[in-house]
Formats: C-alpha cells, sequence, structure tokens
C-alpha cells in the first residue's frame, strides 16, 4: 500500500472516538519498529518527521524512499501517513515536493492574521495533491527539535478561524507541554478543549507532547475530541533505556555482541513494546 493522507484515517478516528498515534521516527530502525507495530495490531498510523530529523535522515527525499521501500518489502498494508511534524512555511513546501502524504505547518508563532494568510497558501497547494494539513493555535510549551513554544492555551474563537480554512487537523495548545512534564504541571485544561471542540464540531484535534500525560487524560481527552496524539519522547526514553541496559550488561562484549544489528535491536524492540501500548490506549488497534 503506499502513503496516504491522514485525513481519512482522522475523519474516522474522530468519528469512532479513537485516536491515531503519530510516532516520530528518527532513523531505519526507528521506522522499522513503528511500521512493524501497526501492522501486527493493524493499527492506521502516522509517521512524524520533524524539520531536524530531517536533516538528520539527509533530507525528505531519503526519508520518503527509505518509508516507501520499507513498506513495500515489509508487506505494510494498514494505512500509513508520512506526515511533517511542526513545519515552517519552506519545510511544508518541500515536503509536499518529496513526497510526503501530510504536513504540520506550524504558524502559532506569528500573529493571527499572518498565520491564516500562510496557511491558507499550503492548504491550496497541499489540495491540489491530496496531501493533508494540520495546523496549530496557540503555541504548544517546551522545547522540540528546537521548536520552543511559549505553552499558551488556545484562543477557541482563533481556533475556530483557523479549522474554517480547510485545514484537515487542528493542533490546539491546552496545556500540554513537548518532552518530559515538570513535577508542578497543572495537567490538561479540559474546560478549553471542549470549547474548542464545540467551537470546531467534527475537526479532528491534535494532541502535542504526548509523553508522560497521565493515561486517564488522554484518554478523556479523546472523548473531547481529540483524534490523532503524538508520541516522541516516549520511543526515545524506552530506546535509550534498552541500548543503556545492553551495554551496562556487557552484551556488547560478548561474541559478536558489538554488531550493529544486534546493539540496536533492543532498543529497536523497546520502541516496539511502547509503540503498542500507546495503540491500545488511544483505541486504534484493529482499526486499520
Ligand atoms: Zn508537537
Amino acid at each position: 500500500m503506499s502513503l496516504v493522507s491522514a485525513k481519512e484515517m482522522l475523519q474516522k478516528a474522530k468519528a469512532g472516538k479513537y485516536a491515531v498515534g503519530q510516532f516520530n521516527i528518527n532513523n531505519l530502525e526507528w521506522t522499522k519498529a513503528v511500521l512493524l507495530t501497526a501492522q501486527e495490531c493493524s493499527s492506521p498510523v502516522i509517521l512524524g518527521v520533524s524539520e531536524g530529523a530531517g536533516k538528520y535522515m539527509c533530507g525528505y527525499n531519503t526519508v520518503v524512499g527509505m518509508v516507501k521501500g520499507m513498506m513495500e518489502t515489509l508487506g505494510i498494508t494498514v494505512p500509513v501517513a508520512l506526515h511533517l511534524d511542526h513545519g515552517s512555511y519552506e519545510g511544508a513546501m518541500k515536503c509536499i515536493e518529496a513526497g510526503f502524504s501530510s504536513v504540520m505547518f506550524d504558524g502559532s508563532h506569528y500573529p493571527i492574521d499572518e498565520n491564516i494568510e500562510k496557511t491558507k497558501e499550503i492548504i491550496r497547494i497541499a489540495g491540489e495533491k491530496g496531501i493533508s494539513v494540520e495546523a496549530e493555535v496557540g503555541s504548544i510549551g517546551g522545547e522540540e527539535d528546537g521548536v520552543v513554544g511559549g505553552g499558551e492555551v488556545a484562543d477557541p474563537d482563533e481556533c475556530k478561524q483557523i479549522a474554517d480554512l480547510g485545514v484537515d487537523m487542528l493542533a490546539a495548545g491546552i496545556g500540554n507541554i513537548h518532552g518530559v512534564y515538570p513535577e508542578n504541571w497543572q495537567g490538561l485544561n479540559f474546560d478549553v478543549l471542549a470549547q474548542i471542540q464545540e467551537k470546531t464540531g467534527t475537526m479532528p484535534l491534535v494532541l502535542h507532547g504526548g509523553t508522560g500525560i497521565p493515561e486517564e487524560m488522554v484518554k478523556k481527552a479523546i472523548t473531547l475530541g481529540v483524534s490523532k496524539v503524538n508520541v516522541n519522547t516516549e520511543c526515545q526514553l524506552s530506546f535509550a533505556a534498552a541500548t543503556r541496559q545492553y551495554i551496562e550488561e556487557g552484551k556488547d562484549k560478548q561474541g559478536k555482541g558489538f554488531d550493529p544489528r544486534k546493539l540496536l535491536a533492543p532498543g529497536t524492540e523497546a520502541i516496539k513494546a511502547t509503540v503498542k501500548e500507546k495503540m491500545e490506549l488511544f483505541g486504534s488497534v484493529g482499526k486499520a
């Protein structure tokens, strides 16, 4: 199956009151782990690529080639969207050109009028190719790959303005943060989420910063209209912990344990376990 836009899978998720996970990828192992788990769980999936990760993987063309080749070789039949995460205007244009099936344009740091103008332009160009578009209102807190957000709570009226432009999914700050949450975190603002949901109707809403939000809050957010949850840091932590354990146990020094295919295997398995856990939590298992 070739890459698909995220539009249809998210509309189905919204109607079915579950969420599709966006799992950010960093390299071949990451991509393989996420694709295999989605197939095993018979779940739709969104592969997220930040601009930094795109650069790390040698550009968007490389990413598209790797993902498409892998899907064919692994026999992946579940719906897969390849999505630019927190894209700039220029980054979104490059990904549309390279063959991504979905892009996020994060104009949340612009004044609302400029965010609207630029989002409209991206929608027009992406729309011609059937590529889905995510927009953001009210910047999401914390730092992700050099993109620093102020952690504002979105204005529901601004959310409606952007939703009405014809985006396919909308990210709105509701107290969520990228990376690890501080101990004194106040939790998600469900009142604002409910207001946004009320104003934007059937628009699938996106929850960024999925790592460390208590499971009950994630579930509640899904009942309030969240249809896409982004997971990034959690896979990184799982991968690092499993790799650390392998080395601390001295396994890289036993036989050919230094072989990268062996050295990276526990981390890859750990990503798979985390992705599966998230798909179960989001309710997307069996929805492909
Ligand atoms: Zn994000």
